[in-house]
Formats: C-alpha cells, sequence, structure tokens
C-alpha cells in the first residue's frame, strides 16, 4: 500500500518539483499549502518531513500513524522530542547536506561585510563608481582571528573552509574536542570570554535551547573587540535582538552577518532591516539545489528504513 509523507514545509512548485524527482516508489508525498493548518495536515500522516514548521504535542497526537518524524536539517529546536518519544515516534534529523552549505554561508557572510559587497553592487546600478570610496572600510580576512562558538559538525567545516584563508581560528565549546582533532582543524580551544575579546570574527555554531537562549546579550556583545563582526548562521533565538540592535546602532560591535531571526519570517517593520550595518539573509544558509537533493536522498533512505523495519540514521528521539 502507498503510504504518505506529509512535507510539512509550504514550499514553491520548483522546490517540489526537486523533491518528488528523489522520491522512492511506494510512496505519495504531499505538500502543505501555507493556509492548511500543521495538524489537520499530519493526521493521516505515515511519514512526516519538516524544517521549521513547529512539531507538538498535539500534533503527534492527532497524528495516530506517524512512523516517523524527519527533520531535513539539524536544528530541531521546533520539535517536542518529550512529546514524540512518550508517544513513541521516532524522530531523526539529516546532517547530510546541511553542514557544508551553512559553513559556505558563513564564509559568503564575512566576506560580503568585510569587501562592502552590497554597497558596491548597489552603487554601481545607481549609476556610482566607488573605486576610491568603499577603500577606508574594506578589509581582508587575512590575519585577522575567527572565533566559532560551537565547534560541531557545522563549527569544524567553517574551521575547515577557513584554512586557506591565513585566519587564527579559536573556539569554545563546552566540551574540548581531542587535541588531534583541534591540530587537524588548525584551531585553539579558549574561554568564551577569551573568545569574545580575541576574535574579530564571531560566529555561532550551537543549538538553540533553554540554556542557550538569549546567549548573545548585551554583555557577550560589549566583551567583543568595537571593530568585530557577528555572524549568526545558527538561531535567531540565540540572540538577544534588541541588544544587537543597540549594538549595531551605537557602534558596539561594527557589524552582524545575519541569516535567522528570533521571529521568521522577519516582520517587514523590523528595525533590523533598517539597519546599514547588517547583511541579512533569510534562512538560506542550507538552502541550496544542491543541498536540498542530498538532503531528500537521507531523508528518504530513512523513511525506507522505517518501512523495511530498520533503524533510521541520526535518530535523535
Ligand atoms: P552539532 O550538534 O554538531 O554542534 C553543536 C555544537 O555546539 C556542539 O559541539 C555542542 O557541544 C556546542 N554547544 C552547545 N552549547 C554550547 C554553548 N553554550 N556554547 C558553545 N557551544 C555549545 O550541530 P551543528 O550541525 O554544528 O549545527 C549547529 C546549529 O546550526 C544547529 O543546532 C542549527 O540550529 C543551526 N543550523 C542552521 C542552519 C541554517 O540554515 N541557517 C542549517 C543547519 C543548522
Amino acid at each position: 500500500m502507498t503510504q504518505r509523507i506529509a512535507y510539512m514545509e509550504p514550499v514553491p512548485p520548483d522546490v517540489q518539483e526537486i523533491i518528488r524527482s528523489r522520491l522512492p516508489d511506494g510512496y505519495e508525498i504531499d505538500f502543505r499549502p501555507s493556509d492548511a493548518a500543521p495538524v489537520a495536515f499530519a493526521r493521516d500522516a505515515d511519514f512526516v518531513m519538516v524544517a521549521t514548521t513547529r512539531i507538538d504535542d498535539s500534533l503527534l497526537q492527532a497524528a495516530t500513524q506517524l512512523r516517523l518524524v524527519q527533520h531535513q536539517g539539524v536544528g530541531y529546536d521546533n520539535i517536542d522530542l518529550e512529546a514524540a518519544r512518550s508517544r513513541g515516534v521516532p524522530v531523526a534529523i539529516c546532517p547530510e547536506g546541511t553542514s557544508v552549505g551553512v559553513a559556505e554561508h558563513v564564509i559568503l557572510l564575512i566576506l560580503s561585510i568585510y569587501r562592502r559587497l552590497l554597497e558596491a553592487d548597489a552603487s554601481i546600478r545607481r549609476g556610482e563608481w566607488l573605486q576610491w570610496e568603499l577603500r577606508p572600510t574594506s578589509l581582508e580576512l587575512a590575519g585577522k582571528t575567527v572565533g566559532l562558538v560551537g565547534f560541531g559538525r557545522i563549527g569544524r567545516e567553517v574551521a575547515q573552509r577557513l584554512r586557506g584563508f591565513d585566519v587564527d581560528v579559536l573556539y569554545y565549546d563546552p566540551f574540548r574536542a581531542d587535541v588531534s582533532v583541534e591540530e587537524a582543524f588548525g584551531v585553539r580551544f579558549v574561554s568564551l570570554d577569551a573568545l569574545l575579546a580575541e576574535s574579530d570574527i564571531v560566529s555561532l555554531h550551537l543549538p538553540l535551547s533553554a540554556e542557550t537562549r538569549g546567549l548573545v546579550d548585551a554583555e557577550f556583545l560589549a566583551g567583543m573587540k568595537q571593530s568585530a563582526i557577528l555572524i549568526n548562521t545558527a538561531r535567531g533565538g540565540l540572540v538577544d535582538q534588541t541588544a544587537l540592535i543597540d549594538a549595531l546602532r551605537n557602534g558596539v560591535i561594527a557589524a552582524a552577518g545575519l541569516d535567522v531571526f528570533a521571529t521568521e519570517p522577519l516582520p517587514p517593520d523590523s528595525p533590523i532591516r533598517a539597519l546599514p550595518n547588517a547583511v541579512l539573509t533569510p534562512h538560506i544558509a542550507a538552502g541550496t539545489a544542491d543541498a536540498l537533493r542530498t538532503k531528500m536522498d537521507a531523508c528518504f533512505a530513512n523513511i525506507v528504513a522505517i518501512s523495511s523495519g530498520r533503524e533510521p540514521a541520526n535518530r535523535i528521539a
């Protein structure tokens, strides 16, 4: 019998087409229309695939034949794991196709700030030619210090990609890596305070949890160099947004590259949209066509595993 996969994110038709192109035989996949309530949409699903839609106990209770919640990334703060455990529904994440895209996006955000990319492009389109004017505020990555807050899968991919840029890389993580790993990635473990004080670029690579929510507050930002930039491709909830806006307006730090926000989509009237010293992207760090294909293959392989009575990869509950 054909099994139903409920894809919880309201995605446009060309994204649906890529996803369908990877679907194995024996399954049908439905895409949630943006006006459909998640609980009703998931009700008769055998499998749920999700990115950012909230999967709470009411959804798990309604979806009585659910056999797996498959996250298509790794940031699972939107899933109530306790509820899934108590209802016996396995949950799996998908590191495949996630870490590389995010790491490349970190480099993109750093360089676009350092080289004033958006201003350069916009000024040309206005008919200007700022060959000299952008120079005093354009920087090179070489010789700078990058601090990674969190040194898991993505932190390591970033460190790997920074190797060619001649930078010093520091990291802080409550779980220090083996010395052999530190040597292999060319990174140095420091306290969070030391990382903030020494880094020209602070990049967040830790999960959002009750403990980490609001970690980047006024005190954190004041601990950074005034010339430093903050990169957040992890989760918006890690940052006290009011404190960040104040810090960017008042020169506490120089700039920010932000892919994630406390509220997504970012509200149209958010003051963040008006900050001249922020480069903003709409939660697309892992959002490439390449990554989507890789992710779908891994997610569907997990669904097939469950159907065949096997354990899914990267199970977290
Ligand atoms: P991971 O679990 O491999 O690594 C996270 C690391 O953070 C771990 O080493 C952990 O010990 C560390 N950590 C936990 N608490 C910390 C703290 N207080 N200070 C410093 N480090 C701490 O996860 P990952 O695959 O590297 O992903 C990291 C996060 O990136 C995800 O949780 C997700 O929220 C986010 N993410 C965002 C996108 C995007 O599209 N923007 C895509 C993928 C992942």
